[in-house]
Order: C-alpha cells, then sequence, then structure tokens
C-alpha cells in the first residue's frame, strides 16, 4: 500500500516515513499543500496523511481540491493540539479520519488501517459558504443549523453558485448549467434567485445570494 505523507514539518515527516515504512507501508512525503494535491491527483496513493497546517496551501483547500475532482483517496488529517481548527470542517470538506497531533504511533497505524480496508469515501464533499451548507449526496441544505427545504431546482441552483464561491456568474451561465438551456427566458433566474432568497437569506437577516447589476449573481462565501 502506497501513503503519500503531506507533511512540512520535516522531522515528523521523516519520523512518519520510517515509522510507516516499517510498517510495510511504501511512502512519499511532501511538503507543501501544492506538492501535496499534486501528488495526491497522480492517483498513484491509495491513502493520504495530510496536515492541515501547510505552506502554500492548507490541508482543508488540499481535501476539497481532491474531492472538487473527484478524487476519492481516502484522507486522514493531522490537525495542530490548539484546537483552533475544527475537525467537523475537515470531515464536511471530505477527509474520512483524524488525529490530534500529538497522536499515538500504534493508533495512526490502526486508523490507516481501517481506512484502507474502508476504501475511498465516494462521497462528495458538503460545500459550505458560512452557516450555509449544501451536501450534494444527501440532498440536503442547512442555514445556522435548520433544515432548508428547497425544491429541486432552487437547489440545483444554489449547488451551482456554491461551487463558484464568490465568482459572478451571468445568467446565461445558470441558464445553460440549471436549466440545460439558453431557449429558456433569463427571466427565469431571477425568480427562481429571488425564491432563494427568501428561504436561505431572508429569514435568517443574511444576504448570500448577491445581485451584480448588469453582470449576473455571486454567492458570498462567508455565507453573507
Ligand atoms: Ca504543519
Amino acid at each position: 500500500m502506497r501513503v503519500l505523507v503531506v507533511e512540512d514539518e520535516r522531522r515528523m515527516a521523516a519520523a512518519l516515513q520510517r515509522g510507516l515504512r516499517a510498517e510495510g507501508f511504501a511512502v512519499d512525503l511532501a511538503h507543501d499543500g501544492e506538492e501535496g494535491l499534486h501528488l495526491a491527483s497522480t492517483g498513484e496513493y491509495d491513502i493520504v496523511v495530510l496536515d492541515i497546517m501547510l505552506p502554500r496551501l492548507s490541508g482543508y483547500n488540499v481535501c476539497k481540491r481532491l474531492r472538487e475532482a473527484e478524487n476519492w483517496v481516502p484522507v486522514l488529517m493531522l490537525s495542530a493540539k490548539d484546537g483552533e481548527y475544527d475537525m467537523a470542517d475537515g470531515l464536511d470538506l471530505g477527509a474520512d479520519d483524524y488525529l490530534t497531533k500529538p497522536f499515538s504511533y500504534v493508533v495512526l497505524v490502526a486508523r490507516l488501517r481501517a481506512l484502507l480496508r474502508r476504501g475511498g469515501g465516494r462521497r462528495p464533499s458538503v460545500l459550505r459558504a458560512g452557516d450555509l451548507t449544501l451536501d450534494p449526496a444527501r440532498r440536503l441544505v442547512r442555514r445556522a443549523e435548520k433544515t432548508v427545504d428547497l425544491t429541486p431546482r432552487e437547489f440545483a441552483l444554489l449547488e451551482f453558485l456554491m461551487r463558484h464561491p464568490d465568482e459572478v456568474v451571468s445568467k446565461a451561465e445558470i441558464l445553460e448549467h440549471v436549466w440545460d438551456t439558453y431557449d429558456t427566458d433569463p427571466n427565469v433566474v431571477e425568480v427562481y434567485v429571488g425564491y432563494l432568497r427568501r428561504k436561505i437569506d431572508a429569514p435568517f437577516g443574511r444576504g448570500a445570494l448577491q445581485t451584480v447589476r448588469g453582470a449576473g449573481y455571486r454567492l458570498a462565501s462567508d455565507g453573507g
């Protein structure tokens, strides 16, 4: 089994490599997030051990980008002890398990073996904009811990916007991706944006779904 260890603390990385090799794993190292993402994307690894605090690209973002690219390699995240990061975020972004530093080496190996038995998660990550979350697999939208009921079309519109956070998307792009046709009256987008606002923003006193005059719409990544 080939393991990729993404860890910028070189002594820690080298110790993990030695230890895991002694357990019979083939181990490669990456020392920053970009290198880690690049290597993990090759598809040559059975599992990835991913530190969260990394130069160039955080472990969260490495994991998120892998899942967005539909790469389901099992990921075990390593977090610092200070609890600055919410591990639930890591799991939402598609990590399969996590360990807090310092961890017992025996526990790490046991967790890796368990993950390898389970195989890849094959579940898309939960999309998040502040306290607004959308789970594509479970068809579930939540705002401030409350479930929001959306019609299939509203859900598709929100999913498209949440996959392009902070980007201005035009009505034409939305029509193409959410309605599958250019022939529909573009005003239908406006109508559905209004429906969505009344469900995800207005009741919560928020403004995530923004109109960019003359250009289109933008979903604020901080949830508005
Ligand atoms: Ca680190």
